[in-house]
């Protein structure tokens, strides 16, 4: 199964998909995680990459383009794969449709988590996470039990850097701009399949999981 998940920053993509993936055994490709790895380990990709992701802006299309390209021609890939966070512009659709054509393959379902804006905003804000093992939290939502400690491995807990109010308004303002018409762009093919994204994580996963069957 090759399934895109589709939304807004802070829609619960990646939380879905950490749950998606367990389900269907199909790998997660973010391309968030991958940009930020590549910050952490100071590549010469990830220090241009730096510059837009802190503005809360789209990192050019052909660099996160050549990493999916590579990524999806990976062996795990084979069964299907999760995308989470790309494509977000028309143009990585386009060369996505294209490199899939041309692999034999196609997307089944594109998921789209809806949430509305000042919810997004409080989730993206209050978002902490573990710097050893990745758990995610949330200040007000999913607290820890004890302040900036991870339940699960004592790990501290950090605040992403693009997850401050005016980056995250500024990301909003982009998800509007050049994501927004990849939501009739997957209509047309009739692959958008729309998710309510307000409710407990389990009862969305369900949700989820109805339409993947
Ligand atoms: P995410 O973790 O998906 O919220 O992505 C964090 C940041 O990485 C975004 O605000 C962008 O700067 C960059 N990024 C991630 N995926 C893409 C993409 N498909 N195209 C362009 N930039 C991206």
């Amino acid at each position: 199964m090759n399934i895109i998940l589709l939304g807004p920053p802070g829609a619960g993509k990646g939380t879905q998909a950490k749950m998606l993936i367990e389900k269907y055994g199909i790998p997660q490709i973010s391309t968030g995680d991958m940009l930020r790895a590549a910050v952490k380990a100071g590549t010469q990709l990830g220090l241009e990459a730096k510059k837009y992701m802190d503005k809360g802006e789209l990192v050019p299309d052909e660099v996160v383009i050549g990493l999916v390209k590579e990524r999806l021609q990976e062996p795990d890939c084979e069964k299907g794969f999760m995308l989470d966070g790309f494509p977000r512009t028309v143009a990585q659709a386009e060369v996505l449709d294209r490199e899939l054509e041309a692999m034999g393959k196609s997307i089944d379902h594109v998921i789209c988590i809806e949430v509305p804006n000042e919810e997004l905003i409080a989730r993206l804000t209050g978002r902490r996470t573990c710097k050893e093992c990745g758990a995610g939290y949330h200040l007000k939502f999913d607290p820890p039990k004890v302040d900036n400690v991870c339940d699960k491995c004592g790990g501290e807990l950090y605040q992403r850097d693009d997850d401050n109010e005016e980056t995250v308004k500024a990301r909003l303002k982009v998800y509007q701009e050049q994501t927004f018409p990849l939501i009739e762009y997957y209509d047309k093919q009739g692959k958008l399949r729309r998710i309510d994204g307000v409710g407990e994580i389990k009862t969305i996963f369900e949700r989820i999981t109805k339409v993947l069957g």
